[in-house]
């Protein structure tokens, strides 16, 4: 089963109880899919095992055979490529892989190649196992290491999924993977006009989800407001509390180390997989 955490911003506690809880969990998966800036790493300090590359499939352009009638560079939608001195030039960051400019070109000029976009570290963390998806430096298309990650990973084990921010289209591989979503929301007026962009994307995929509401004890919660009003269910809440700030801030995996965490951790567990239905 996968168990993704989600959030509309950066910076809720996505990875704070991602990890917590998968440390929890014997012979359960913690999988970075935060590619971008993984950090799960920081807490678990895997042994690296295996590394598995992500590439993309991209255009080459024979000049041999190009005649220039530029239809490829018109046709690609993301600008990736741009006729320079009578010759067709990739940007390759740019490129999607849509195979489009290949399909289009009347003159055989287009071949395709592997291009490395990223990989993934597959490794071991005490009991449980890990995964962290990296993009490499310049590139811009998360979703394929995400999406290679989804097809490497054990789904008969208990999976906790660390997401990318945002609601982007890695935001949504994730989801469209995930069997349950944890949302993690933060009680501020900014975090709820994030929360509101994940909560459209998820009545989008139709999906099955909880929210954890970290930072909760604020004066004026426009989050908990917004959540009660509209009947979502709250898996628990945290407060905040500076003693759990700079434990994790230095790397502290809570659950594991403070018997008061453990407890804590353990009931956010409980209610996340009696929602899931997990068995
Ligand atoms: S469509 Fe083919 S022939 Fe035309 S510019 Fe592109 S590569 Fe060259
Ligand atoms: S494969 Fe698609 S995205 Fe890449 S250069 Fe060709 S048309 Fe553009």
């Amino acid at each position: 089963m996968v168990i993704a955490f989600l959030s509309g911003k950066g910076g809720t506690g996505k990875t704070l109880f991602s990890v917590n809880l998968a440390s929890l969990v014997k012979d359960s998966v913690y999988m970075d899919c935060d590619v971008e800036e993984p950090n799960g790493h920081l807490f678990l300090h895997p042994e690296i095992l295996n590394q598995v590359p992500v590439n993309k499939i991209i255009p080459v352009f024979d000049p041999d055979l190009c005649v220039g009638c530029r239809q490829c560079v018109d046709f690609c939608r993301y600008n990736a490529l741009a006729f320079i001195h009578n010759q067709v030039h990739i940007e390759g960051s740019l490129c999607h892989g849509c195979g489009g400019c290949k399909i289009i070109c009347e003159h055989q000029a287009v071949r395709e190649t592997a291009h490395e976009i990223g990989h993934i570290d597959i490794g071991k963390s005490n009991k449980i196992n890990t995964m962290t998806g990296w993009m490499n430096v310049i590139e811009e298309a998360a979703t394929p290491i995400i999406e290679e990650m989804f097809d490497h990973v054990d789904k008969t084990k208990l999976v906790f999924a660390d997401c990318p921010p945002g609601a982007s289209c890695s935001v949504m591989a994730c989801i469209k993977n995930a069997d349950y979503v944890v949302v993690v929301a933060e009680a501020t007026l900014y975090g709820q006009e994030n929360l509101k962009l994940i909560l459209e994307l998820l009545t989008e995929f139709n999906s099955h989800y909880g929210i954890i509401l970290n930072q909760s004890n604020t004066q004026d919660n426009p989050v908990k407001r917004y959540i009660m009003e509209r009947n979502i269910p709250i898996l628990g809440e945290v407060n905040y509390e500076l003693e759990l700030a700079k434990r994790s801030s230095m790397g502290e995996i809570v659950s594991i180390s403070k018997s008061r965490y453990h407890s804590m951790f353990k009931k956010f567990l409980y209610q996340i997989l009696k929602e899931a239905n997990y068995e």
